[in-house]
């Protein structure tokens, strides 16, 4: 599932190749075909992530997608070539053409319902307009542990099951340790922390958490293996102790068990 590094950069990506553009819009599958013929011919004004999900605004309808587990988005010059598999969504713009297959959700949302979504969804790190005291709020209160809260779409909109990992793992915190006992500082660092990978993420297009520095590589140059820290490796690279996994919130969470002891 993409996390919303990748989710804010297909909206800065689109937006800088869509936005103010008079736009061809057909659903070659035919699943979104009614959809696709209320969008098309009209002008693309700006395209709008938070957390998972993507708003494009089309001259006041707006389209919302949500990529879920399948959902994949393909870049073409135009024209593009034949639509290959079922492409859910098919945008052609003046140089550049994307098409959309698998989605979880691609539809047409009125100025209501796209606000029911926004307000039950948690605060994006990415965003601006981020209110870091609503996501403290939520996490000084909850018994839960921190490695499903920040699995949970509402509190933190945008981290999902490999961020959640590096994260606790570089703050020394055990996933199951519960929210409601760490620190305004732990907290703190937690977030920044958060909007920093977040941002390196959306930089790069990929999730990098190692630091250029102990790799001895740029960024861009870094391997797979090299990028993570903890998240399905095998052994601790400051530690060397088996690295740990087991299912949390419905996903496999990874963790050191001597740099993140149990709480
Ligand atoms: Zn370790």
């Amino acid at each position: 599932m993409p996390e919303g590094h990748t989710v804010h950069r297909v909206a800065a990506d689109h937006n800088r190749d869509f936005a103010g553009q008079c736009l061809a819009v057909s659903s070659p599958q035919g699943r979104f075909r009614a959809g696709a013929k209320i969008l098309h011919g009209r002008t693309l004004t700006t395209v709008d992530a938070h957390g998972k999900h993507l708003f494009y605004d089309w001259d006041g309808k707006t389209l919302h997608i949500h990529l879920g587990l399948y959902g994949k988005f393909r870049r073409h010059k135009s024209p593009p070539p034949a639509p290959r598999g079922a492409v859910r969504l098919r945008v052609i713009g003046e140089n550049k053409s994307f098409d959309l297959n698998g989605p979880t959700a691609c539809e047409i949302l009125s100025a209501a319902e796209v606000e029911r979504l926004t307000e039950r969804l948690g605060v994006d790190p990415l965003r601006d307009d981020a209110n870091v005291e609503k996501a403290w709020d939520r996490i000084r209160r909850s018994r839960s542990p921190i490695g499903t809260l920040l699995m949970n779409q509402s509190v933190i909109a945008g981290v999902g099951n490999v961020y959640r990992s590096e994260i606790l793992h570089l703050l020394h915190i055990h996933p199951e340790r519960k929210a409601n006992t760490l620190s305004r500082q732990e907290f703190d660092e937690l977030w920044d922390l958060t909007v920093k990978l977040l941002r390196i993420g959306k930089r790069y297009n990929r999730i990098i958490i190692a630091d250029p520095e102990a790799v001895g590589k740029p960024r861009s140059r870094m391997n797979r293996q090299e990028r993570l820290l903890v998240y399905k490796q095998d052994f601790c690279k400051s530690c060397d102790t088996p690295i740990e996994s087991w299912s949390l919130a419905a996903r496999k969470v990874f963790a050191c068990p001597v740099c993140q002891p149990e709480w």
